[in-house]
């Protein structure tokens, strides 16, 4: 149940409100909007008695949420997140952009693209430095090398960084160099590294498995603010289906489906999403059209000899051009 306040509810009002939930032994976050407090009330299912709080001094009505994800829910918010990261909103009306190479493979490398990326026009720099493969002899990435190649890609560009962190272990060394920790789709439902970037109050991207629903996102999405982390982004990276053409298939219905059903950004990723590059444009048109907050795009100056991800990795040409267009898909709904 969420207890939305009136405006201008006194402190003393909100504190009455909170100490009661709390003798009848539930727990409270307190969302505090630019009008009013929201009180959610966290519980283990148990009826609450919702008559009981409507009448309290400076309450303006109660409503239970019927959704299992509580945190990330629309009722618990008072608009849309965002996110600050050096400069760059994520979650306001101007699309954010990351891209990168899927993986940190020198310094050189990742140091041109960082360049090339930035002039293209992307505000973020992708690029992992654990990577989660299919194999175990494929290249896994180069660690914390990688990471400390990724701050200083940050130094040169003011680029803030998104790097994936696969283990809890992990978590504190990749906070030390990273602005945005990527929980890959592999890990989505890894409730462990979950709570750990949670608890480190770092912000996250969080990208949707391979075989998950969009509410077992949002579950996902739960277990990082219930530890008292706000700064998350979700991800659609595409799912599992028949279809083998392409490597997944981008659920674009999930894009409006998530900004409907929570407050937190929407980012889309067409480069996984379609694993193809000569169509990561066209996705990634559609995703902005979609309604998504961003898109993080994979790129390399030399495709064909990337050691992860080559075939849908854009030339950062292609990467400028496709820049160009989303921006005027942005435009043309109003988001420049
Ligand atoms: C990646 O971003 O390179 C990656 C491994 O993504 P995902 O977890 O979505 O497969
Ligand atoms: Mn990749």
């Amino acid at each position: 149940m969420v207890i939305v306040m009136q405006a201008g509810a006194s402190q003393t009002e909100i504190d009455a409100v909170t100490a009661r939930v709390k003798a009848d032994g539930f727990s409270t976050r307190l969302v505090q909007g630019t009008e009013r407090t929201i009180v959610c009330v966290l519980g283990d299912g148990r009826p609450v008695d919702q008559r009981k709080y409507d009448v309290m001094e400076g309450v303006e009505k109660t409503t239970r949420i019927l959704k299992p994800f509580k945190l990330a829910s629309r009722t618990m918010s008072t608009g849309d997140s965002t996110l600050q990261l050096n400069g760059t909103t994520v979650g306001a009306d101007p699309i954010v952009i990351m891209a990168g190479p899927c993986s940190v493979e020198s310094r050189t490398q990742l140091l041109e693209t960082a360049h090339a990326v930035k002039e293209a026009g992307a505000q973020i720099l992708r690029g992992g430095a654990f990577k989660p493969r299919t194999s175990p002899y494929s290249f896994q990435g180069l660690g914390e090398e990688g990471l400390q190649i990724l701050a200083e890609a940050r130094e040169e560009t003011g680029l803030p960084v998104v790097t994936e962190v696969m283990a809890s272990e992990q978590v504190p060394l990749v906070v030390k160099y990273a602005d945005v920790l990527q929980i890959g789709a592999r890990n989505m439902q890894n409730y462990e590294l979950l709570r750990a970037v949670g608890r480190s109050g770092h912000p996250v991207l969080l990208k949707r498995g391979l075989m998950s629903t969009i509410e077992e996102l949002l579950m996902s999405a739960e277990y990082i603010l219930a530890e008292g982390n706000r700064q998350v982004l979700l991800c659609e990276r595409g799912i599992r289906t028949f279809e083998k053409y392409t490597r997944n298939t981008t659920d674009i219905n999930a894009i409006p489906v998530l900004k409907d059903l929570t407050h937190l950004p929407v980012i889309m990723d067409p480069s996984h999403g379609v694993g193809k590059w000569a169509y990561v444009a066209a996705v990634a048109r559609a995703g902005v059209a979609a309604g998504a907050d961003g898109l993080i795009v994979e790129v390399h100056t030399d495709p064909g000899k990337a050691l992860s991800d080559g075939a849908q990795s854009l030339k950062p040409e292609r990467f400028a051009a496709l820049v160009a267009q989303v921006r005027d898909v942005a435009a043309s709904i109003g988001r420049a």
